[in-house]
């Protein structure tokens, strides 16, 4: 039931008003619009994987995601949080991409973010493979500056390139550091894991000043007090952008990816991530690299949309109860 002092702002249909496996399939069955104009917060899908360099696929993640939304209702209980009592949100639906060519596809997402932040909206976008993030980065920072960056995920993402390319999945935070995007001593990478190339493959960040934070580091754990002092560190005015690997959870919660690696985060340590980010300047997230093709169950998808919703719920002003 909505507040009727705040309805104002969109509101997803209900189950109850209409059976949630019916009616247009947008982001939590909120409307649809074709540009950013009167939102606070832009829904973006991203429908790109030709970054990818093993199994493809996400290029169909925003439309799965889409679909498996409607479960997600719009109070979060734990957090006691009501995005669509803060933000006026709605599905602009997926950028038209290039799929032939990675880097004009990057430069219409760079153009699609753009617009969002002439609107005045907060882009939460949806992918696609991670080469996603590059663009989102390069528009936000044209208005943010270096930005602080929580950077959940199985792999650093910090190869020079991939088979001669300097634009590829697992290239997008060293471009990002290379083009001052990020400022490298509030940058948070979690849950890297498992094999390299190199026993130092994960050094390239420290050795930029970034932070990385293993999965190992994470088992058994809360992390709770690790978001405490990643706050700290990063501050609340500081604009920061969290970007997140569906892959930085374990194959067991999230086996719809295309490398996917053992030993990953729960689905309770990914919420404790995003739940975290409350307190910051969030100016932007992402969710990523969810392969429907890979997810027989559809519950990595349903997982990543209500990830979304907890970013929605972690923006600065969104509204709790307590
Ligand atoms: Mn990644
Ligand atoms: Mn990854």
């Amino acid at each position: 039931m909505s507040n009727p002092t705040v309805e104002k702002y969109n509101q997803p249909t209900g189950g109850n008003e209409l059976p949630r496996f019916a009616g247009h399939t947008s982001f939590f069955r909120l409307p649809v619009q074709s540009d950013a104009t009167g939102l606070d917060v832009a829904l973006l899908g991203m429908p790109v994987d030709i970054g990818t360099s093993n199994r493809s696929g996400s290029r169909f993640g925003p439309r799965q995601i889409r679909t498996e939304s409607v479960l997600v209702r719009p109070y979060g209980m734990a957090t006691q949080a009501a995005p669509f009592d803060s933000f006026q949100v709605a599905d602009i639906g997926d950028v038209a991409v290039n799929p032939y060519n990675l880097l004009k596809t990057v430069d219409a997402i760079e153009l699609a973010v753009d617009k969002i932040v002439e609107a005045g909206a907060k882009p939460i976008s949806v992918g696609g493979d991670h080469t996603c993030t590059l663009p989102i980065l390069r528009s936000l920072a044209k208005k943010h500056g270096s930005m602080a960056l929580i950077h959940v995920d199985a792999h650093a993402d910090t190869n020079d390139e991939m088979f001669g390319e300097k634009v590829a999945h697992g290239t997008v935070f060293r471009r990002a550091i290379e083009e001052n995007l990020i400022d490298t001593k509030k940058m948070f990478q979690i849950g890297l894991r498992a094999t390299g190339y190199a026993e130092d493959d994960f050094d390239w960040s420290r050795g930029q000043g970034a932070t990385v934070i293993t999965a190992e580091e994470c088992w058994y754990k809360s992390l709770v007090p690790t978001m405490e002092q990643i706050r700290e560190t990063i501050g609340p005015d500081t604009p920061a952008y969290l970007t997140f690997d569906i892959d930085g959870l374990d194959p067991s919660v999230a086996p719809g990816t295309g490398t996917p690696e053992p030993g990953g985060l729960s689905s309770s340590q990914g919420l404790e991530v995003i739940r975290g980010c409350y307190g910051l300047n969030l100016v932007g997230c992402d969710l990523m690299e969810v392969s429907p093709p890979y997810d027989t169950s559809g519950n990595t998808s349903l997982l990543g949309a209500n990830l979304i919703f907890e970013m929605l719920c972690s923006l600065p002003g969104c509204i709790r109860r307590t």
